[in-house]
């Protein structure tokens, strides 16, 4: 057969993960000649050889791309025969304000693993990295992606590191990071303060036997700074309580490996999938019972039944796990409550040097900040709660023209975006903006997406609380015209851009808190809407949440803002655990409240009403984290009851009938699973009647939910089969986070489609 010629594109993500080496391979493999490019928007390849070898070269493009490509579309078209002496790797096309991605941080890879077992210069080396492998995005300052630009500028490559960097042939090549102990970053290992080695060998030894030991250890990751220490030492998980001030909120545990993960959790093969990705984000999974100590457990995740796990994703993570016996450590953001993460060395030692035992640090700088991502597989597939290291900053696509619209999020869990065509560039998780420090880092962070994706702003969309932080920022951003969108529609926006859905459908968004168009509290929201604009058809009904945003913080006000409303002062001679809890004065005074109309805002937040069962139950009065009595709650649910209780639907969702069969179930004895497992299905059947009634009247069958209480395992799946069992097609979050980080991906939506109208 004769030789033909094919022109070959490639779009997604393809630069910086060792893509094109990986083509060169192939194209020698199959005989074929011709080059290789990329260029702003993707790859390009051309090639000629035998046609059969052209095929197989196809399938094995997109079959053994490498593990951190993304291949988004190959079109591959016929051309004229052209004749190539060989196959070569073209210089880069020079990079306009068109796009190129840039990679997320990659967890090292096997062949990099070995290498520091081998003798040379990366034995023991904790910075190893590849074109598989290594870190980019948190180092990256500019693109074209290029070691100039990065902060590997300051570190001159070794004969030898030049020598692979520049072999076509070799696993290296190109490798912008590349680095072996001669030429290198490296650790040095502070204890008070003072340096007392730089040789990782020792450090390792020294920082093992230190978290052996009950001590707390500072080290430099690649977004950030992390504190460890023995997930099995009650000692050392409450020193660090102490040293991080804060709350119950569960801590990360990183397994030595699977074996040592699956004696501690339950994981699927999904959920493996995902322990195991490149990505490498902490999972969600099911805690084993009984397997850590009941006060280890309490201390470790809040005696919750989710255990937040991860494995091991940096050369020296795997180091310190050759030298420790124990098979789990924890591993949780190096910063005080309510600040980022760590990055800098100086502040590190500054603020840590006294409080932990021993300090980590290397010399690369981080430029793009990063925390752990969190995921949570549910309904069989994965969901992004905490979208940072291994994710950010890859684009959404969306089917929409959002090139120049930066949406600013919502103010706490906050994520910004930047728009370029129709890729929407989420930022990480930056946080809650309250905090002074994360505050500085949206702005920071704000200023280096304009700069590293090369945004012409044109359109700022905002939440419509004019008191968020967010929302000043982007009214103030080089005087754009200002899109404002109500923070539901922009939950619902977002998974419809994610699921490329552009007409009307019905949109359930369940959360805590969001600024209402009639001027109270949202937050359980059946909406008839399109990208552009929304009805409000039907909310749970409205309740005074005495003392507004701190009655989050203390479920208890909002129980008896329930029990107030269902049995009047009649509560008060009910035998609950709550009014034990609880002293006399500070409940009648909560009463007060209610009736003089002093600080109560109506809301209806679905959050608030899970708080509400949480405080009945006696799971938590004042909540030590975020969500805790929504996350009490639901780890308790036990699948096989199907029982629930009585709710009305009407023009509103009233759950009256709830509190009061809750209530009499408690004073029955009915135990807390039950109770718990009742009101969870009452809410499934809740969401099912309204949406079911929406249907009939308008005839729509999509259904869109959205909403940080859609984080609850039992009851989105519940929610989904229900609906799916109907005959509705569902749609819900999985790349972004249906909490309040995915809200700037909703107003950007919101913001494209009412300018395509010419709306704004
Ligand atoms: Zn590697
Ligand atoms: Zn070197
Ligand atoms: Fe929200």
């Amino acid at each position: 057969m004769k030789d033909k010629s094919l022109h070959i594109l490639i779009t997604g993500l393809v630069q910086g993960v060792g893509f094109r080496p990986f083509i060169f391979r192939i194209a020698g493999k199959f005989s074929l000649t011709g080059w290789v490019q990329n260029t702003n928007e993707n790859v390009r390849i051309q090639v000629t050889g035998k046609p059969e070898n052209l095929e197989s070269f196809l399938i094995f493009l997109k079959e053994e791309a490498p593990p951190a490509s993304q291949i988004e579309e190959i079109s591959a078209s016929e051309t004229e025969l052209i004749i190539f002496p060989s196959f070569t790797i073209l210089e880069s096309n020079d990079f306009s304000d068109g796009v190129t991605e840039i990679s997320p941080d990659i967890a090292v890879c096997d062949e990099c693993l070995q290498d520091i077992e081998k003798p040379g210069s990366r034995l023991d080396y904790p910075f190893v990295n590849c074109t598989n492998c290594g870190p980019r995005f948190t180092i990256i300052e500019d693109l074209p992606y290029d070691r100039a630009k990065t902060t590997m500028k300051s570190f001159v490559m070794c004969p030898g590191c030049r020598e692979e960097y520049e072999d076509i042939s070799d696993r290296r090549f190109h490798a912008q990071p590349v680095a072996c102990s001669r030429c290198g970053p490296h650790y040095e290992l502070f204890i008070k303060g003072k340096m007392v080695s730089d040789n990782t060998v020792v450090i390792v030894d020294n920082v093992s036997e230190c978290i052996e030991n009950g001590g707390i250890v500072l080290i430099k990751g690649l977004g950030g700074m992390h504190l460890a220490c023995d997930a099995f030492n009650i000692k050392a998980l409450e020193k660090l309580r102490n040293i991080k001030n804060r709350e119950g909120k569960p801590f990360a545990v990183m397994f030595r490996d699977m074996e040592s993960l699956k004696n501690y959790a339950e994981a699927d093969p999904t959920e493996e999938k995902s322990l195991l990705s490149w990505r490498r984000p902490i999972v969600l999974l099911k805690a084993k019972s009984g397997s850590f100590p009941p006060s280890i457990q309490q201390s470790l995740n809040a005696g919750l039944n989710l255990l937040g796990a991860m494995l091991p994703y940096m050369p020296l993570h795997y180091m310190l796990f050759r030298k420790l016996k124990i098979s789990a450590i924890v591993l949780t953001s190096g910063n005080f409550s309510s600040e980022p993460i760590l990055t800098d060395n100086n502040s590190a030692l500054f603020q840590f040097a006294s409080v932990v035992d021993a300090i980590v640090l290397h010399n690369r700088l981080i430029f793009n900040r990063t925390d752990d991502s969190v995921v949570r597989i549910m309904g069989g597939k994965e969901r992004i709660f905490r979208r940072s290291r291994g994710y950010a900053p890859a684009p959404v696509r969306t089917s929409l023209n959002t090139e120049g619209i930066v949406a600013f999020g919502a103010e706490l869990t906050n994520c910004f975006s930047a728009g370029k065509g129709s890729k929407t560039f989420i930022s990480q998780h930056i946080g809650d903006l309250q905090g002074v420090e994360t505050a500085l880092f949206y702005e920071k962070t704000i200023d280096q997406f304009m700069g590293l994706f090369r945004i012409n702003p044109s359109l700022a969309a905002v939440d419509m609380h004019p008191m968020y932080i967010s929302t000043k920022r982007g009214l103030d951003f080089g005087q754009l015209p200002v899109v404002h969108v109500q923070h539901h529609h922009a939950h619902i926006a977002s998974c419809m851009a994610e699921h490329h859905l552009d007409e009307k459908v019905i949109g359930v968004a369940l959360d805590g808190t969001g600024y209402g168009t009639d001027g109270n509290i949202w937050g359980s929201e059946f909406l008839l809407c399109d990208l552009n604009e929304f009805t409000r058809v039907t909310h749970f009904e409205y309740i005074p949440l005495p003392g507004g945003d701190s009655a989050a913080e203390e479920p208890w006000r909002t129980a008896v803002s329930w029990l107030y409303k269902v049995f009047s002062t009649g509560f008060l001679n009910l035998d609950l655990p709550l009014l034990k809890d609880n002293d006399a004065e500070k409940i009648s005074m909560v009463i007060k409240m209610i009736d003089k109309k002093i600080n109560c805002p109506l809301t209806s937040g679905a959050g608030r009403l899970f708080d509400a069962v949480a405080s009945l139950l006696d799971l938590v009065q004042v909540a030590t984290f975020q969500a805790e009595g929504p996350m009490r709650l639901e780890s308790l649910v036990q699948d096989g009851c199907t029982e629930s209780y009585k709710f009305l639907c009407h023009e509103t969702i009233a759950f009256d009938e709830t509190i009061r069969g809750i209530v009499e179930d408690i004073r029955t004895g009915i135990g807390k699973v039950t109770i718990a497992t009742k009101f969870h299905n009452t809410i499934i059947k809740a969401i099912f009647e309204s949406v079911n009634a929406i249907r009939t009247r308008e005839g729509i069958n999509k259904v869109v939910l959205s909403g940080g209480v859609f984080q609850n395992k039992y009851l989105l799946e519940g929610t989904t089969d229900l609906l799916e069992k109907n005959n509705f097609e569902v749609y819900s979050h999985a790349s972004v986070p249906s909490n309040d980080g995915g809200i700037a991906l909703g107003q950007s939506a919101v913001a494209s489609k009412r300018r395509e109208l010419k709306c704004v």
